[in-house]
């Protein structure tokens, strides 16, 4: 049996990360990962390895080994092989550091320090052995921390009869990071009567609610003449957009919000005098909130025309992805199978709602309620993103108690 730390190490070596570029998969480098994970599978004796050449998913199925008499539902679990376009994830060199609560000089030139004072959560990580970066690169954890984690449950199963489990199924994807990880995956292919991603944080944490989520834009048409004379005649797009802006509650935004309240966000502006365009996301738990939010993004936009007497702005929203909470609702064992597993683990469960989406929210809204697990890393999409070698340790066996949990 290879420690899921080992098999981590190798993974996080393997560049996987995604591009904003609408094609699927983003970049073809993900099937170095996707190609070595199939061959793995094969070669621990999963069933139905499947590479998808052309959409990059991986597929496998531990079968049931239930005697007769016991029935478990088809378990799906999800990991997502690239990595965030935000930062490097070329070259990775990870480190295992025993951390002592001494800042950690990741690149040893002092330039970026992994400490406490950042990130006061680690307190409880002290004594603990941490996978870190050397500064140059993110890690990867997010998420090739559950990919390693699934991996190892799945060696787990398949050297030890004696752990009882229904079907299980394992799928890995591409470009989660830049919102396409679903978008060709086959669910009836998969064959999971609902899944589990892991692709979440620290350990014992467990989501299922998510924002609803959409992008909206405006385009003011301004009219430029010339300064001296500009007095009545004159339309500055700019200061029109930031008209717009500042009719929205200037509260909502995220650098002002935090659990349960949704936001407005000024994503980017660009323009001059005769044209000025500002891209938002918007984004809220509450179904009717959210709706009532993009209302009001319209309905600015429509007093403004109104107020110079023109259509002036154009406003565009649409929505992005939705709330798994309502998916999940009717399917709530789901969700008590895994505080079950931690509690017999002595983990203590902490369910938070995700303040953005997850590939599991697309799957759930495409009939595969999945809520998203813990993997054990921490501050991702950054070069002080880490991972915590004994909760890697702990995830995996909280995997095999899952399945263990589902049977009845
Ligand atoms: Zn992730």
């Amino acid at each position: 049996m290879e420690d899921v730390l080992d098999r981590f190490l190798r993974y996080v070596k393997i560049d996987t990360q995604s591009e904003e570029n609408g094609l699927h998969p983003s970049t073809g480098k993900q099937f170095v990962l996707a190609r070595l994970l199939t061959e793995e599978l094969k070669a621990m004796g999963a069933d139905q390895v499947y590479l998808d050449e052309e959409f990059c998913y991986v597929y496998a199925v531990i079968p049931s080994n239930l005697p007769e008499g016991t029935a478990a539902p088809a378990v799906g679990f999800l990991a997502h092989m690239d990595t965030s376009p935000a930062v490097s994830g070329a070259e990775v060199k990870p480190r295992v550091v025993r951390f002592t609560g001494e800042d950690v000089d990741l690149g040893g030139d002092g330039k970026y320090i992994l400490s406490m004072r950042d990130f006061p959560f680690m307190k409880s990580l002290i004594g603990e052995e941490l996978v870190v970066t050397d500064g140059s690169t993110l890690l990867g954890a997010d998420d090739k921390a559950g990919v390693a984690e699934i991996m190892a449950m799945a060696e787990t199963l398949l050297t030890d009869p004696s752990l009882e489990h229904g079907e299980v199924c394992i799928a890995f994807t591409p470009d989660e990071e830049v919102g396409g990880g679903v978008k060709y995956f086959d669910l009836e292919h998969f064959g999971a009567d609902f899944g589990y991603t892991v692709d979440g944080g620290f350990l014992g944490g467990m989501e299922y609610e998510n924002f609803n989520a959409a992008s909206a834009s405006v385009t003011v048409t301004g009219r430029s003449t010339h300064t001296g004379a500009a007095k009545n005649t004159m339309r500055n797009a700019v200061l029109m957009a930031m008209e717009f802006q500042s009719m929205l509650p200037q509260a909502e935004a995220p650098m002002y919000t935090e659990g349960y309240e949704g936001f407005y966000h000024l994503d980017s502006i660009s323009g001059d005098v005769e044209k000025c365009t500002m891209n938002y996301i918007i984004r809220d738990h509450d179904r009717e909130k959210f709706q009532a939010r993009k209302d009001r993004f319209t309905a600015i936009g429509k007093y403004l025309n109104e107020k110079y007497g023109g259509p002036l702005f154009e406003t565009k929203v649409w929505d992005t992805y939705y709330n798994m909470k309502e998916i999940i609702l009717p399917h709530m064992e789901i969700v008590d199978r895994v505080k079950e597993a931690m509690e017999d683990l002595e983990i203590d469960p902490v369910v938070t709602p995700i303040r953005g989406g997850t590939d599991g929210a697309m799957l759930s809204h495409m009939g595969l309620p999945c809520p998203n697990l813990c993997t054990g890393g921490c501050s991702c999409h950054s070069r002080y993103e880490f991972a915590s070698v004994p909760h890697m340790r702990q995830i995996v066996k909280l995997l095999v108690k899952v399945l263990e949990k589902h049977v009845s």
